[in-house]
């Protein structure tokens, strides 16, 4: 997979990570790892096992939609 974000712009760049939010491929200059906390409501990770912040990955529009 490719960032999409690179693609867009005419580049090409490979992805090494996917946001979270919307699943675009991220390469290492656009992926942001935001750590967040558990969001409610039905995703998918046993919260009882998250204790902390989790990191995830996320693009600049999904970080500026949730900030
Ligand atoms: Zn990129
Ligand atoms: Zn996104």
């Amino acid at each position: 997979m490719q960032c999409y974000v690179c693609a867009k712009a005419g580049k090409q760049t490979e992805a090494v990570g996917i946001c979270i939010v919307c699943g675009m491929g991220l390469c290492m200059e656009h992926a942001l790892r935001e750590d967040v906390d558990i969001w409610e409501g039905g995703y998918p990770f046993p919260q009882k096992k998250a204790r902390k912040q989790l990191p995830r990955i996320l693009c600049e529009e999904c970080r500026d939609a949730l900030a």
